[in-house]
């Protein structure tokens, strides 16, 4: 008998709920270990607090002395609420976040000891970065990796740890994480944005991107994940059966949270509430054991952070609960994929979401000016947003017949599609008194009206309007948000930069009032981004085919998503916007595409190793316990036992037959991931994808079947419907 696969259902079928008592209002417990405002008004000086501030609102720099009181300020908070380690945290680009504990303690020259921690070492570190991908931009010696850190994140203590948030630059200056980028995109965002929105606002100084995310999951038993070596080495199951009764009765989504997971929730958002995540949401998603957990959005940089930090504390907690979280955007075939929805909009220091509809014509036209001109840019740029999603996991979600599709489109409901309508008939050129009176009453003073009731939902959409923010649906589950965060606040900078030109040019030439102009300028935007608005089923194949009349694209792997990484154009918006330079440019895209192989890579080699060292095994030995039985019926029955043992011959074949075919397929597997594997970074990924891929589903395909014919008993891998049988 299959002795692991059986301890570990024993042991999960055992296991009682962690619980965990909550005996402190999660109000109190908010942002304990954050060193926010009031933490550092209360250990800085007037003058350091000052400095800080100033160096999130404005930029300012902190200079060596400031910096030395910050650090002993920091200090002083941190040893009092217990930590013993400091560490710059940064997010490379593996994805993941990384970071080096350094003690507080230091010897003195007289043999004592004290905790000490300085400016210079808040301020900056070089950590031994060479194994970090750095997509060749670290390639000479000289080109060393630094730690700076970023004062808009504020620093926060995990464990006995305290963790400041930090970019990680090389020398030369280009970024090799995925907060530099980003905090240029928000940059970029923050000065066009603020230029266009003082259209309407004089005294409108920062434009803050904000973002909330929705972060799905999986939770397994850790026991039942250690018997299955797919889900401990990739994060998914490369191979087993889909369950019988899977998500078909729907009983999942919204419905009652099982214990273990429920006390996992409760433990990881006390955890969020002393580092001033602020979670909000939780919830059952439509598979079995999926779930989603979503915050009250934040200022971008700060969401982004948060969501990466919460990642890794899922990963900790679930360790608690006797539980393994799986991320990975498809985990289980035959069940739902998970996601990580980005809601997007736009915050001024006025306190107004300028994708909100207002209360008032003039900021209707706003609303408006913000709303169109997204459209716009996710138009004109929609393969980079494929692109910033793209990843050997996701591919299992776009692009195949699952939400959302790979087709980025703009769903805006009926409601809005009727309001552009209008505003395409506007007058060309100067709008006379009565039609301006006609728009403000009757087309852009209606929209809040229209808005309240707008029940429109379209869950199929990937870039979808919902009633004053858009929700980006394709990002994937492990996805690091700062990726579409860094291109959607890119482009869209970059189309609020052209509106904004293209306004004071009709105004300054052609002497037109600035919401004359403002109308011109928008009627044209909308009438040349009809393309991406698509209101329709986003999975079906007419829109498939719909899509392809249209131009739009349809990627379905990463290495074909990737190319418009090194476009011209893309490069040209990048490096307008300040963002990104060529050469950071191109490091990211081979980065990318070097992971999508690696991942790949090792799945193949897992699945290899499984299906020779587990299933073939299993499939043997069974088939032995088949062919003894024909050979006693033989002994009995003499040359009745052809009849008699017609079903088991049948099977012994059948056996036989997949065993074959398993054998074949990982050995011209193997050999083509070794012919691909001499190819260089582009052509080796589209190998991967072209050669090395199709073996997955016809080694899946053979295995499953004899997980179907085997005797449950001798089968060694925990079965899917036992992974997805949380209680
Ligand atoms: P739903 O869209 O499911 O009806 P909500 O409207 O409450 O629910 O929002 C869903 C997500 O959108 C939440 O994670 C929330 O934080 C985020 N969100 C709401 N408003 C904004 C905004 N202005 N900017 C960014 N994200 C937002
Ligand atoms: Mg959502």
């Amino acid at each position: 008998m299959s002795t692991l696969r059986f301890f570990a259902l024993k042991e999960s079928l055992s296991r009682l709920p962690i619980i965990i008592s909550e005996n402190k209002k999660r109000s109190e417990l908010f942002g304990k270990h954050v060193f926010k405002k009031d933490a550092m008004q209360q250990v800085l000086s007037h003058e350091a607090f000052q400095a800080v501030e100033d160096a999130i609102n404005t930029g300012a720099k902190i200079d060596r002395l400031m910096a030395d009181s910050i650090a002993a300020g920091m200090k002083q908070w941190a040893l009092e609420l217990g930590a013993t380690h400091y560490t710059h945290w940064f997010q490379p680009l593996t994805g993941a976040t990384a970071e080096k504990h350094d003690a507080f303690f230091e010897q003195t020259p007289e043999g004592n000891a004290i905790e000490k921690f300085e400016g210079a070492k808040l301020v900056q570190q070089e950590p031994d970065a060479s194994s970090f991908p750095h997509g060749g931009i670290r390639n000479t010696f000289e080109a060393r990796g630094y730690t700076a850190w970023d004062p808009t994140s504020p620093a926060f203590i995990l464990d006995t740890t305290l963790c400041i948030p930090t970019v990680f630059v090389s020398y030369t200056g280009e970024a090799l994480d995925n907060k530099t980028p980003l905090l240029r995109a928000l940059a970029a965002i923050d000065h066009s944005a603020t230029e266009v929105a003082k259209y309407f606002n004089k005294s409108v100084n920062k434009v803050t991107a904000t973002l909330g995310w929705e972060q799905e999951y999986f939770l397994i038993d850790s026991a039942l994940a250690a018997s299955r070596p797919d889900i401990m080495q990739t994060g998914r199951a490369l191979l087993g059966h889909a369950p019988a009764k899977g998500q078909q009765l729907d009983d999942h989504y919204f419905g009652s949270i099982p214990a273990r997971a429920l006390n996992f929730m409760k433990d990881l958002e006390q955890q969020c509430m002393l580092l001033g995540i602020p979670v909000k949401t939780r919830h059952n998603e439509v598979a079995p054991n999926q779930f989603e957990l979503a915050p009250i959005f934040e200022e971008a940089n700060l969401a982004v952070d948060h969501n990466s930090l919460i990642m890794d504390l899922m990963d900790r907690i679930a360790e608690r609960h006797n539980l393994k979280v799986l991320f990975h955007e498809k985990p289980f075939a035959g069940v739902n994929g998970s996601g990580k929805h980005n809601n997007w909009s736009l915050a001024t220091d006025t306190g107004v979401n300028l994708l909100s509809p207002g209360t008032t014509p003039m900021k209707n036209l706003q609303f408006l000016t913000f709303f169109v001109n997204t459209i716009k840019a996710v138009q004109d740029n929609e393969e980079l947003i494929r692109a910033s999603v793209a990843s050997a996991s996701n591919d299992h979600r776009l692009g195949a017949h699952e939400a959302p599709p790979a087709i980025m489109s703009v769903f805006i409901g009926k409601q809005l599609t009727a309001v552009l309508d209008e505003l395409e008939k506007v007058t060309d050129g100067k709008l006379s008194p009565q039609e301006k009176t006609d728009l403000k009453l009757n087309v852009v003073g209606k929209i809040p009206e229209i808005l309240l009731d707008n029940t429109d939902r379209n869950r199929t959409s990937s870039f979808a309007f919902t009633g004053n923010k858009f929700e980006f649906r394709a990002v994937g589950s492990t996805t690091n948000c700062a990726k579409p965060m860094v291109v959607l606040n890119t482009i869209v900078a970059k189309q609020l930069k052209d509106f904004k030109n293209e306004v004071d040019k009709l105004v300054d030439k052609k002497k037109m009032k600035k919401d004359d102009a403002i109308f011109n300028v928008l009627r044209e935007y909308i009438k040349a981004s009809k393309k991406i608005r698509f209101e329709g089923d986003g999975y079906s194949a007419a829109w498939q085919k719909e899509a392809l009349k249209r131009k739009l694209s349809n990627h379905s792997s990463t290495p074909e998503a990737l190319n418009i990484q090194l476009d011209k154009r893309s490069i040209a918006v990048f490096e307008e916007m300040a963002v990104m330079n060529s050469i950071e440019l191109k490091a990211r895209h081979d980065i990318e595409l070097e992971e999508y192989i690696k991942r790949i890579q090792i799945e193949s080699r897992v699945l290899g190793n499984i299906a020779k060292n587990h299933i073939i095994p299993t499939a043997i030995r069974y088939q032995n316990l088949l062919i003894k039985n024909v050979e006693g019926l033989k002994n009995i029955f003499a040359k009745d036992y052809e009849n008699l043992a017609q079903e088991q011959l049948a099977l012994i074949t059948q056996i036989s037959e997949y065993i074959g075919t398993i054998n074949k397929d990982i050995n011209a597997m193997v050999d083509a991931r070794k012919s691909a594997n001499k190819l260089d970074v582009k052509e080796r990924a589209v190998n991967y994808k072209n050669e090395v891929l199709p073996f997955f589903d016809t080694i899946r395909y053979a295995s499953d079947k004899l997980e179907l014919l085997v005797e449950d008993k001798l089968w060694p891998l925990a079965k899917n419907r036992e992974l997805l049988s949380l209680s």
